[in-house]
């Protein structure tokens, strides 16, 4: 096994004959230029790539990279990432109590994306770990104990490619806007990111109202539902997918947002239900 860098990008080489293993991302920058029509030479020496191994890529493009392993936001034509169900998800979740912090030292740009969890809710836990696998296959999801909750933390480069709301401080104390790719996915999954959101920073529970009558008092209970953010940016972002939903919904403080008629309720459970 031999490894050497190529600029600030590393990779794993394994001698193969005169042919070299380089790295997915590596390899779909080089073929990129290749389909631009870049001459071996020039790319070999803009890369540091060495001519056979560009070669065959050029003749064998039947021995495609791991789509598993590629960023799909910071190659040179981008897509959404997928599944997009799982991405709304995930970003409701992230918008609601999550945050990306470095994994290392500075001189190592590797990300930890990390979701904090109640202990109460065990599903959920798994729910944010299965959906973190689905948009990063090849980081390993791991768990921390802290008291009373759980945080579950992948460690991906891409975190902030695929999260770029990321940035110093708390979300409440900076603007908060969907790209448009991120737009796209939530209009196509308005459901999964309000899963998402209410699964972090919301709650779905029996409100009890008390009433004074002129045969006496009563007590009545139904279920709702309650967001609660100090961001008013990703309290905008959760009314605006309740108005997609169909789900009427009102704020019933500065910083939540309730979601309490029968019939609303009904469609939310459709979506959300119950924390497990
Ligand atoms: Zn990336």
């Amino acid at each position: 096994m031999t490894c050497r860098p190529v600029g600030r990008r590393r990779f794993v080489g394994a001698a193969c004959h005169n042919l070299i293993m380089y790295n997915s991302e590596v390899r779909r920058h080089a073929t990129d230029m290749i389909a631009r029509g870049l001459s071996l030479r020039s790319i070999s020496m803009a890369t540091g790539i060495n001519r056979a191994t560009l070669l065959d890529w050029r003749e064998h493009p039947e021995r495609s990279i791991n789509p598993r392993s590629v960023c799909p936001r910071c190659v040179p034509s981008p897509t959404l990432p997928e599944p997009c169900a799982d991405y709304a998800y995930l970003l409701g979740l992230y918008l609601g109590d999550g945050c990306i912090s470095r994994a290392s030292a500075k001189d190592k740009p590797v990300w930890k994306l990390r979701i904090i969890c109640a202990d109460a809710w065990p599903g959920l836990i798994r729910e944010c770990g299965r959906a973190m696998s689905a948009i990063r296959p090849l980081s390993t999801v791991s768990t921390q104990q802290h008291v009373g909750c759980t945080e579950v933390i992948s460690r991906s480069r891409h975190w902030p490619c695929l999260f770029p709301q990321h940035g110093p401080g708390k979300k409440h104390n900076r603007t908060i806007e969907l790209q448009s790719w991120q737009q796209t996915i939530v209009a196509g999954h308005p459901g999964h990111f309000a899963r998402g959101l209410f699964h972090s920073d919301g709650y779905r529970g029996i409100n009890r109202v008390h009433a004074h009558l002129a045969d006496g008092d009563r007590w009545y209970e139904y279920p709702r539902y309650l967001f609660t953010n100090e961001s008013a940016d990703i309290l905008r972002l959760c009314s605006e997918t309740l108005d997609q939903l169909g789900v009427a919904w009102r704020f019933s403080r500065r910083n939540a947002i309730s979601v309490a008629r029968r019939e609303a309720v009904a469609r939310l459970d459709e979506f959300v239900g119950p924390k497990y």
